[in-house]
């Protein structure tokens, strides 16, 4: 019988002495536990929203013109006739579960995080996966830009924690219904001249999302794109004074920024402030983490009038730039002790001892199979365990504990105390 695979674009996770690269759950769970951390140190809590939603949240808050909606969702009907859609991303069910809950009613400006997987269909790659993971946060009821700062640096200092470095911040603003429409017939205007020279996306674009004409990446466009009128110098009183704001700030934030006058949303209800933070060393989806102002989204999908900010970053993502800064990405997880028998006899007193040390939260391992010598020193290697304790033989049998140290290779003679085997290991873990 043919062997079934997992589907093209998704990927298996395995424990980190089995998997390689950026898949190893070890590595998953130290990215997930910081992000967690170090947006809760700001107020962001998680919140928990279904994989599948009606589509119709989708397109409502996604817009029918997007790239997601029109060609990257995985739909379906279930058996009652429903449309569903597995989840392309977070914002859309945070804003629908904020509504849903009330929860704009106890916390006047709601703080939240979120992590989890979404599904597109896109072509994989390295860096673009059909199921792949984001941690995001949203600050719904926040509007002063202290707020989009406030996301900004959450991202920041989550980047920093990991250790990634090589890092831009990209910020610009993409104005509100008051001042983007006459912005957009400034750049229709703008391109009128050009489009014999535009690629098709692009011509189609002009007639029917001119913002997203910015956001091309076909090299031949690039010459008139990059000579396009920056929105910055076309924005009404109020976005000026945000634009002015987000920039002062994270200069008093001490966070570096690049104005790029072509980072765009493109939606009616994104407003203000856009960014980036893009990694220079992880090839073409060098794309970390996306996010900005949505003043206009809660209001489209059926909410009050509130304004809100938020971003997200792509795990898989986020993983391969930790990784660009060190390639061996050292196991999150390790056993303190590894305990090797010697001789026979002793199979009980290693159990007890494996008991008592995970009874006080500490990760202790045995081989399994073969007693011989080499191959439990094979097994401890494997698991990357930090010490080997040699259970059974001569130092054993006088009070005494042989210790190896698995990453310097030095030995250590411990001697037992009258509180036992159990309490001197404890004591040398710490625990
Ligand atoms: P891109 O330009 O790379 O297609 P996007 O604009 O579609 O990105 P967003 O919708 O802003 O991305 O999602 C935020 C982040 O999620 C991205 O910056 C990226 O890190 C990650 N991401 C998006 N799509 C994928 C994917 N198919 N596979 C892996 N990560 C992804
Ligand atoms: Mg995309």
């Amino acid at each position: 019988m043919a062997v079934l695979q997992r589907i093209k674009g998704t990927n298996d996770i395995l424990p980190d002495h089995l998997g390689s690269g950026i898949f190893r759950s070890g590595l998953w769970r130290r990215l997930e536990e910081t992000s967690l951390r170090v947006a809760s140190l700001s107020g962001y809590h998680e919140i928990r929203t279904p994989i599948f939603e009606s589509t119709e949240l989708f397109v409502r808050g996604l817009g029918d013109v997007t790239d997601i909606v029109k060609k990257e969702m995985f739909s379906f009907t279930d058996r009652g006739e429903r449309q569903l859609t597995l989840r392309p991303e977070g914002t859309a069910s945070v804003v629908r579960a904020w509504i849903e809950n009330g929860i704009g009613v106890s916390d006047a400006v709601a703080r939240l995080s979120y992590l989890g997987p979404m599904f597109r269909a896109e072509r994989p790659q390295k860096g673009r996966y059909r199921q792949f993971h984001q941690f995001g946060i949203e600050c719904i009821g926040g509007g002063e830009v202290r707020h989009d700062i406030e996301v900004i640096a959450v991202f920041w200092n989550i980047i920093r924690s990991l250790g990634v470095s090589g890092v831009t911040l990209r910020i610009n603003s993409v104005g509100c219904p008051e001042c983007i429409p006459h912005y957009r017939d400034v750049l229709r205007a703008y391109f009128e001249p050009f489009i014999g020279e535009l690629c098709d996306d692009c011509r189609e674009r002009h007639r029917t999302n001119v913002l997203r004409m910015l956001d091309c990446k076909n090299p031949a466009c690039q010459a008139v794109l990059s000579s396009a009128p920056p929105v910055t110098g076309h924005l009404c009183g109020e976005c000026a004074a945000s634009w002015d704001g987000l920039r002062h700030g994270l200069d008093l934030a001490g966070i570096p920024w690049l104005h790029d006058t072509r980072l765009v949303r493109g939606l009616d209800y994104y407003t203000k402030t856009a960014f980036e933070i893009v990694h220079e060393d992880i090839g073409a989806q060098g794309t970390i983490v996306g996010g900005g102002r949505y003043d206009g989204l809660v209001a489209a999908s059926g909410g009050q009038a509130v304004p809100a900010v938020g971003g997200a970053f792509g795990i898989e993502r986020m993983l391969l730039a930790m990784q660009a800064g060190d390639p061996a990405l050292s196991p999150a997880t390790r056993p303190r002790f590894f305990l090797v028998q010697i001789g026979d006899g002793v199979d009980d007193d290693i159990e007890r001892l494996l008991s008592g040390l995970r009874l006080h939260g500490i990760y202790a391992m045995r081989a399994d199979g073969s007693r011989q010598m080499a191959k439990q020193m094979r097994a401890a290697a494997k698991f990357a365990s930090l010490e080997v304790v040699f259970v059974g033989g001569d130092e054993w049998n006088s009070g005494r504990l042989a210790i190896k140290n698995m990453d310097s290779g030095e030995q250590d003679t411990l001697v037992v105390g009258p509180a036992g085997v159990l309490a001197c290991l404890l004591e040398r873990a710490g625990a």
